[in-house]
């Protein structure tokens, strides 16, 4: 029966999928055929892919603990697939954070155990290369040790092009007042005929290159990103993969790839353009699946934006090539505002126990993939630091009062979710869902 499974799989995709597990190197043109694999062959697909990472990376899976910053949401970039950015003049909804706002951020970040805070905004038009440097000194001048991991591509050419200074001066600059990192955003597809529909005033391709390995090459590392779901097609993500893995060949500088399923609910791309309303299921396993055969051993790190896929499919995803969860990020404005219902906040105990419950180690790690804990037995966790929930505690009185002691529900102290339910009497979201699947 088992040998019927096997069978079912197309000949031509059982050997791609056997070389790249012997190390192999996938061309576009292969990777092309994989983004577009069905049934058996996608079963298998994703097999290979964990396969993969299980050599790759072991059974760690790790996220970071840190906190999203938008310090502005003013931009005259105007990108189709955007519900983020406002106009300057917008009384109502626009914002531009102060320094004493971006601290009292920063201040609540370090309290709830974070080692990294991502600052990012839209690109408003009264600004100038300062105010990008202005930040990091701030934050540095209180928060030394904090990792600050901040501007797009797309921030750094609008402050570059201020500055009119040369490229790598501009980023050494940054870097001298505190940046640690950058993230590898704004890439969307990077390829001009799709970025020319989603965002004709955004940074090109060949620009988006320049910024990225100019950093690399000052030893600025940062990620690699990529957006779909909404106008391209699989040979788009298969170039823009190829793309990815020839600058990582030559400078080694991105610490891992973080595929991002496009939001439509509320932005034009979807309601004015006609795209295609985010991707299937298959699309978002299939591209973490590729990604994990097609830039191994180069990038090893492949991370799941449970931002957009929720935690369920995040769960998937790092059953079929993911090794990482991403970060808690404790607030995130830019995809719910495009419609994403996943919520702003992962907190580490819930990253804890969603990577047990598919039978991996968490791991707690710094913005440069250093292990900062590894979390092997759960009696040994430590208290949850989230600022006390508000509980919903409708339901039968003997759980009610037993929450309200802040004591442990008596499934939660005999059940098999014991080892993972948080410790120390916090009443959190987890132990209200244990308290609640008693009731
Ligand atoms: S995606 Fe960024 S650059 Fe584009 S409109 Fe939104 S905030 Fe501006």
């Amino acid at each position: 029966m088992f040998r019927q499974l096997q069978d079912a799989v197309s000949r031509d995709v059982r050997d791609l999928l056997e070389g790249a597990l012997d190390g192999r190197e996938l061309s576009a043109a292969e990777a092309e055929r994989l983004l577009g694999v069905h049934g058996a062959d996608f079963h298998a697909l994703l097999a290979a892919a964990d396969l993969a990472r299980r050599e790759d990376c072991g059974d760690d899976v790790s996220y970071v603990v840190c906190r999203n910053i938008n310090f502005t949401n003013v931009c005259y970039v105007g990108c189709s697939f955007c519900g983020f950015a406002r106009h300057k003049d917008d009384a109502a909804e626009a914002f531009d954070r102060s320094h004493a706002e971006i601290l009292e951020k920063c201040r609540d970040a370090i309290e709830r155990g974070a080692s990294e805070v991502c600052i990012q905004g839209g690109i408003h038009p009264n600004k100038t290369h300062e105010h990008y440097r202005d930040i990091l000194r701030a934050i540095k001048a209180v928060y030394p040790d904090l990792h600050i991991h901040a501007y797009s591509p797309e921030e750094i050419d609008f402050g570059h092009r201020k500055s009119g200074w040369k490229l790598e001066e501009y980023l050494q600059y940054l870097v001298d007042a505190g940046l640690g990192t950058m993230p590898g955003t704004a890439a969307e597809i990077l390829d001009d005929e799709i970025r020319n529909v989603l965002s004709p005033n955004k940074l090109k391709t060949a620009r988006w290159v320049e910024i990225i390995k100019a950093a690399h090459g000052i030893g600025l590392r940062s990620t690699s990103t990529l957006m779909y779901g909404h106008i391209e097609e699989p040979r788009h993500i298969a170039a823009h993969l190829d793309l990815i893995r020839e600058i990582q060949k030559e400078t080694g500088g991105f610490t891992e790839f973080v595929p991002l399923g496009f939001i439509h609910e509320r932005n034009l791309l979807f309601n004015l353009l006609g795209s295609r309303p985010g991707p299937s299921m298959e699309e978002d396993l299939r591209i973490i699946a590729v990604a994990r055969l097609f830039l191994r051993p180069h990038i090893t790190n492949i991370q799941v934006s449970w931002v957009k896929m929720g935690h369920k499919l995040g769960q998937m995803a790092l059953c079929a090539g993911a090794n990482d969860f991403g970060g808690t990020l404790m607030e995130e404005s830019i995809s719910r505002e495009s419609g994403s219902d996943h919520g702003e906040n992962t907190p580490p105990e819930e990253f804890r126990r969603l990577i047990r419950e598919i039978g991996r180690v968490p791991v707690e790690r710094t913005t440069l993939y250093q292990v900062v804990q590894r979390f092997e037995d759960p009696a040994l966790d430590p208290p949850s630091r989230e600022p006390k929930a508000d509980v919903d505690l409708s339901g039968p009185a003997r759980w009610r009062k037993q929450l309200e002691r802040g004591g442990r529900s008596p499934v939660e102290l005999t059940g098999p979710a014991a080892s993972a339910a948080p410790r120390g009497g916090a009443t959190t979201e987890a132990a209200t869902g244990i308290a609640a699947a008693g009731a």
